[in-house]
């Protein structure tokens, strides 16, 4: 294979259950399996989520969710974002459960549940100050009310989406607590007028590890079952971090391709497009199967190295679509064809290649194309 990306769905399963010792029995999980589970493959993760019991999984295209039905997948699936009303049938169809953030939605589904004679569960989003999806907190227990007085809806669960949860600054830190409150005090007043809030959920990955408070009935961490800690990679160059327990979760994916041709090139010549890299002594280039077509970005041309057989080699000049380059020295034992690790396992995971970038390790995951075969362990 020129490139493959490594999946250890062993991994991925270790980093459920350091999740659940975190979290506690009372707690459930809810698996965001977005975007092809943040790259790693949305049906073999749901697979592993099925098998170890996990609450339900999140999408974010009603697509998403129709083809982890149609392959089979049974767990509840939660639609993170907010469709067009064209989606609904979609939406009832294949048992999806919607956030309602607004009346008109609510009225929309409702009017085409009961024309299917369903009563389908939705869940009730508080915008508590991701200023995304969510009705106000003041409206909050109308909107509750409303949906209770719809025939073909049931308020399954309450929710809301903190902004700011993976950051340890001190006024971060303050900000997702203000956020946890008003949350708090919604659900509080729609328990008061005797309505079930249902499942109550908040946190994602950062609230897991930073918030207790926002644990609930439910959380919803992405990016740490994936096994990246955000809060300690995130803001670090912040410099006023308080401390926390970090979760040891290990990266499920890999990203392995091979040295698919070796040469020689001489002091003073250049490398690649643009010629930004030139070598100052004779040396050997490794060109190696993986280009931003593959989803290594471009931006880490001159930023990043690969680890062939345990040594690390810099990578020379621009990445191209789908090479790029490396450079073996003056003297090698690289054979042509032998492996080079590009992130994850013996080289550095992709939250180092982000941060070295300016990005997320979340970006890098889902970008790795399509075209680059994933390979399951475990
Ligand atoms: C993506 C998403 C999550 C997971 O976020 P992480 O930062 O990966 O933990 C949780 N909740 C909602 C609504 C999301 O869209």
């Amino acid at each position: 294979m020129r490139v493959k990306a490594v999946i250890h769905l062993d991994y991925f399963k270790e980093n459920i259950s350091l999740v659940r010792a975190k979290i506690g029995k009372n707690t459930d999980i809810c698996v965001p399996v977005k975007a092809d589970a943040y790259g790693h493959g949305a049906y073999e993760i749901a697979g592993v989520c099925e098998e170890a019991g996990v609450g339900c999984l999140g999408v974010a295209a009603v697509q998403e969710g129709t083809e982890l039905r149609k392959k089979g997948i049974k767990l509840p699936i939660l639609l993170f974002s907010q469709p067009s009303y064209e989606e609904i049938p979609e939406i009832l169809g294949t048992e999806l459960i919607p956030f309602v953030s607004n009346f008109s939605f609510a009225d929309e589904l409702n009017a085409q549940a009961v024309s299917r004679g369903a009563k389908i569960p939705v869940h009730l989003k508080i915008d508590t100050g991701m200023r995304r999806l969510g009705c106000e907190p003041e409206e909050a227990l109308s909107l509750a009310r409303h949906i209770c007085g719809c025939k073909g809806l049931k308020l399954a669960g309450t929710a809301t989406h903190l902004a700011v949860s993976d950051s340890a600054d001190a006024g971060d830190r303050a900000q997702t607590e203000r956020q946890i409150s008003l949350f708090n005090e919604a659900v509080n007043n729609i328990k008061a007028a005797g309505i079930d809030p249902g499942i109550v959920h908040a946190a994602n990955s950062g609230a897991v590890i930073l918030h207790p408070g926002a644990w609930f009935d439910m959380v919803r961490p992405g990016i740490l079952l994936y096994g990246y800690d955000t809060v300690s990679a995130g803001k670090a160059s912040s410099g006023s971090k308080d401390p926390y327990e970090p979760v040891p979760v290990k990266p499920v994916m890999e990203l392995r391709s091979v040295v698919s041709l070796i040469k020689k090139i001489k002091k003073g010549e250049s490398v690649s497009y643009g010629g930004t890299w030139t070598t100052c002594e004779d040396t050997f280039i490794g060109v190696i199967n993986a280009g931003y077509a593959d989803g290594l970005p471009r931006l880490a041309s001159g930023k990043w190295q690969v680890v062939i057989s345990g040594k690390t080699y810099p990578l020379a000049g621009r990445i191209c679509m789908d090479q790029c380059m490396a450079n073996l020295g003056v003297e090698h034992d690289v054979k042509q064809f032998q492996e080079a690790v590009i992130f994850g396992g013996e080289a550095p995971d992709a939250g180092v290649l982000a941060e070295r970038i300016g990005t997320i390790p979340y970006e890098i995951t889902c970008n790795i194309n399509k075209r680059v075969p994933r390979v399951y362990i475990g």
